[in-house]
């Protein structure tokens, strides 16, 4: 790949943004979740292109981003009713919904599953360039394959700078942690992962929902995961990671008993002063899982910049958004836990 000069733009470039679509090119798109890297979701070259910048995995299926959910049925069949009900409560915002494709969609978005990831962002600027460009935007989290998500432009040109045409600037995201993907394609529905719906959410609206085994063990390399992408390491900063969960004073506590010289720790806001002089992220009041969410990856990267010889982190329990982080914190730490 040959680098190019890429552009920045704000949230005023809607026509701009557009045309780097509509001509094949790559778009670092804001979203209310994550900053992704966004593509022409009907040309396979253009999604091929998405790949090749992240080096991500073939079999790793890609999201389609749409302005509003009378787009699904262009590319999905089948639809069910529930389809709209979650359409109606959640979107737009961090709901992606797993439906069966039409054959219009290129199997380079799919990975060759019969089956499509649906979504609307709840973010303006974003809506517009995907409704001006009259295709829907395939697009994953616009980090290099493995690295934690970004939730700033400045984060996604650390990885994209060079790589891609262009970055629409937003601004931080709003929500921090990836959409919740839920296959209607299962009975019951299943979440494929958590994210910024939560699970609880989704059951006042669906009923009964399964959770995937990906979501909460590490899948073996010869396990069949629903979505081939799900078995891949993920989020992780370049240190090692131990996650230590328990009891927010306890978790601290180990972690201070634990801390070698060389040592970073991730942990809330109410317990940075035993890590005085330590490389330390704090991210957010220890009952703040808003916080968490929208801090979680920026703390990860922050590590990439210090010197540190591996990075103790406490997590949030599972309820509520603490399900999404504790699952990025668990797969940023090859499920390397700590169980208090
Ligand atoms: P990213 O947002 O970078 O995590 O990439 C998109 C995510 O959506 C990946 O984790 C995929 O495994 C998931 N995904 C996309 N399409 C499908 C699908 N048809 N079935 C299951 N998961 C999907
Ligand atoms: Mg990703």
């Amino acid at each position: 790949m040959t680098a190019m000069n890429t552009k920045r733009l704000t949230i005023d470039d809607i026509a701009q943004g557009a045309a780097v679509i509509a001509a094949g090119g790559l778009l670092g798109i804001p979203t209310e979740t994550v900053y992704g890297l966004g593509a022409n979701g009907l040309d396979p070259n253009a999604v091929h292109a998405i790949f090749a910048a992240k080096g991500r995995p073939q079999d790793n299926p890609l999201i389609l981003h749409i302005p509003d959910e009378s787009w699904l049925e262009r590319y999905c069949a089948d639809i069910p009713q529930t389809a709209y009900t979650l359409a109606e409560r959640f979107w737009p915002g961090p709901l992606t919904i797993i439906l069966k494709r039409k054959p219009n969609v290129p199997d380079a978005v799919t990975a060759g599953l019969d089956t499509v990831g649906m979504r609307c962002p709840d973010c303006a600027v974003t809506r517009s360039i995907i409704a001006a460009a009259d295709v829907p935007v395939a697009a994953p989290s616009g980090n290099t394959s493995g690295r934690p998500s970004p939730t700033t432009a400045a984060a996604m040109l650390e990885d994209m700078d060079g790589k891609i045409d262009a970055i629409v600037d937003a601004g931080p995201c709003a929500v921090g942690v990836e959409s919740t993907i839920v296959d209607l394609t299962a009975t019951p529905p299943r979440l494929l992962r958590p994210g910024g719906v939560t699970l609880e959410q989704l059951r006042e609206v669906l009923g009964e929902v399964s959770v995937d085994e990906a979501v909460t063990r590490l899948m073996s390399t010869n396990e069949k995961p629903r979505a081939p992408g799900m078995k891949y390491r993920h989020y992780a900063p370049k240190a090692p990671v131990t996650v230590v969960n328990g009891e927010p004073e306890a978790a601290a506590q180990y972690i201070a008993a634990h801390l070698e010289p060389d040592d970073g720790v991730i942990c809330f806001d109410n317990y940075v002063n035993l890590f005085k002089g330590r490389p330390t992220e704090s991210i957010g009041p220890k009952d703040d899982r808003e916080a968490h969410a929208r801090r979680i990856f920026e703390a990860l990267r922050a590590f990439d910049h210090k010197d540190v010889r591996r990075i103790w982190a406490q997590s949030p329990d599972a309820h509520g958004l603490g399900l999404a982080v504790t699952n990025r914190l668990n797969k940023a730490a090859g499920f390397h836990i700590i169980q208090l």
